[in-house]
């Protein structure tokens, strides 16, 4: 594998990477502007193309040409920027919301060894009550009831990203009354502790996946959400089973969970999970 930065990369090509990444070096945990076009592949020469370049900030540009971030890197967070990245065969799209959650609780229920994923603040861990009361103020089931029993399923490995935003805040402060919060927090600060313990960070990282698409991730299925912006709510979806793709998305998943680990290596997930739980007490968050 050959990385290599571009100092004249072809104008269509960076219009292509610049339209995938916006304004954020996509390598994870960085938030500078992308500037430099790296480029890594197999064999031989020929023009580069959208599949095998990246755009990094300058800082990860010059570490990706040193050769001091791996090409396997390089090509998962390339192909976790895709959201369409499901095979041609082996998948079925689901129309709706709805479809998508149903398909992840169906999925769960049936019995799974292993289940990891991305959540916007730490919704699993939160007790049941509140699961009710949202479930009744949308009239929709949602898919944390699900994913809170793979947390205590002993035969289950669940390793989790918890994107810990103030978009939860928000959401969380809009539904529950300011009387019931502290005993909301109580709640989840003991779940945190029955599930997490009090020192490691096992299987769980708080950390922002930025632009990465990161779906379900289940022994064998995938299941990707489709938002029409980062902000607004998951509008469809798609299941793929094709084994070599849930395969794929299994080894990427790890790859940067790995990666968060080892940038957050000291730093106790634990306490700061439990530390941004209590913030919903004292209404400090910033924008996103
Ligand atoms: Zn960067």
């Amino acid at each position: 594998m050959r990385i290599e930065v571009l100092e004249a990369p072809p104008a269509e090509l960076l219009a292509g990477l610049t339209s995938l990444v916006g304004n954020i070096c996509p390598f994870p945990g960085c938030a500078d502007l992308p500037s430099r076009v790296v480029e890594f592949r197999d064999g031989s020469r020929g023009r580069p193309t959208m599949e095998s370049s990246l755009l990094l900030c300058a800082s990860h540009s010059d570490q990706a040409g040193r050769g001091e971030i791996g090409s396997g890197l390089l090509k998962t967070i390339r192909g976790l920027l895709k959201p369409d990245r499901g095979p041609k065969g082996g998948s079925r799209s689901l129309a709706t919301r709805d479809e998508y959650l149903a398909t992840i609780r169906d999925r769960i229920a049936r019995g799974t060894r292993s289940l990891r994923g991305v959540y916007v603040g730490p919704l699993p861990l939160h007790p049941d009550w509140y699961f009710n009361l949202r479930d009744g103020a949308t009239n929709q089931p949602n898919m944390d009831r699900q994913v809170a029993t793979c947390l205590d399923a002993p035969g289950c490995e669940t390793f989790l990203i918890f994107r810990n935003s103030p978009r939860y805040a928000e959401k969380v402060r809009e539904l529950v009354p300011a009387e019931l919060m502290p005993v909301l927090v109580a709640q989840i600060i003991g779940r945190i502790d029955a599930v997490y313990g009090q020192s490691g960070s096992n299987h769980m990282v708080c950390a922002d996946t930025g632009i990465f698409h990161i779906p379900v991730i289940l022994d064998d299925a995938v299941i990707t959400a489709f938002r029409s912006t980062p902000q607004t709510p998951v509008g469809s979806g798609l299941l793929v089973t094709d084994p070599d793709q849930v395969h794929w998305e299994r080894d990427a998943f790890d790859r940067i969970f790995a990666y968060y680990c080892s940038e957050v290596a000291g730093v106790s997930q634990v306490e700061r999970m439990k530390e941004f739980v209590r913030s919903l007490l004292t209404g400090a968050s910033s924008p996103e």
